[in-house]
């Protein structure tokens, strides 16, 4: 069978590879409802399957990574993809596979959300899986959006404080990310300072009021809506902007079907409109 080919019916496509997270507050949900959000297509690569409610993180699996890499090459011989988004690799092979794909297609921006822990502070992560995101992702991403304690991780740094952020930031750029948004949320402050480093501009600064709640997801829905503002063509600064206020709105409207973290809510545009 052949099929007709409709550039005018296409959305930008962002390719998301992250994990499952059973309470739909973080990871491939979050991925699938940021995007979607944006008026952009979400396709999905899932990279581990995690046991957790809104309160705590008892265990993870990554999938099979020869499986996974064959997902992504037949979906890429097939859509154009605008943008891949990378959330919790959750181990080395993981990692690995990704690298292959990310390397075959040089000319697709990478946004690299560096998954280390769950919004609790549960560790998702180990310095074996630190050490492949650092060799084998980050020479590949246009963006990295780790919070505070995951840009000291990156940097093996042992006692931070805070000029030791910006000398974090500075090593990501020079493994060979692009721009780095290091988000400030884990700093103890009423005003939450979002930092963007590049290699040649000057340090921007991005601000936002603190929310009342601890929430679960917001890390992955920055990364997601900023990856489908890029999509849609928007420049970096610009899509960082959108993807803040969008995020900080979708927190704005947070519900908690659990005991533990409120979720966004993504959809609240959505909603707005019924
Ligand atoms: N991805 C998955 C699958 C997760 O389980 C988690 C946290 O538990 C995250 C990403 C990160 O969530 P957050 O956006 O709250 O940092």
């Amino acid at each position: 069978m052949t099929y007709i080919k409709n550039h005018s019916k296409r959305k930008p496509v962002v390719l998301c590879f992250s994990g499952h997270d059973p309470s739909g507050g973080a990871g491939i949900q979050a991925d699938i409802e940021a995007i979607t959000a944006q008026g952009v297509h979400a396709a999905t690569i899932v990279t581990a399957l995690t046991c957790q409610n809104t309160s705590h993180v008892l265990s993870f699996q990554a999938v099979n990574a020869d499986k996974l890499q064959k997902q992504a090459e037949v979906l890429l011989k097939d859509m154009t993809v605008d943008v891949i988004k990378i959330g919790m690799t959750a181990d080395v092979d993981v990692v690995k596979a990704i690298h292959h794909i990310i390397k075959q297609h040089k000319e697709i921006p990478v946004v690299l959300d560096p998954v280390l822990a769950s919004g609790a502070g549960t560790s998702l992560s180990s310095d074996k899986l630190i050490n492949a995101i650092n060799t084998y992702l980050m020479p590949y991403c246009h963006l990295i959006t780790p919070n505070i304690p995951e840009v000291i991780k990156l940097a093996s740094i042992a006692e931070p404080d805070n000029t030791e952020i910006d000398v974090a930031a500075s090593f990501l750029l020079h493994l060979g990310s692009e721009h780095v948004l290091v988000t400030g949320t884990h700093a103890d402050l009423n005003v939450i300072e979002h930092k963007l480093y590049h290699v040649h501009d000057t340090l921007q600064s991005f601000r936002n009021e603190r929310l009342p709640h601890e929430y679960h997801g917001s890390g992955c829905t920055l990364a997601s809506s900023i990856a489908a503002f890029l999509a849609k063509g928007e420049d970096t600064n610009s899509a960082i902007q959108q993807g803040l206020d969008y995020t900080f709105d979708s927190l704005q409207h947070a519900h908690a079907p659990g005991q533990g973290q409120w979720l966004p809510d993504r959809l609240f545009q959505r909603n707005q409109n019924d």
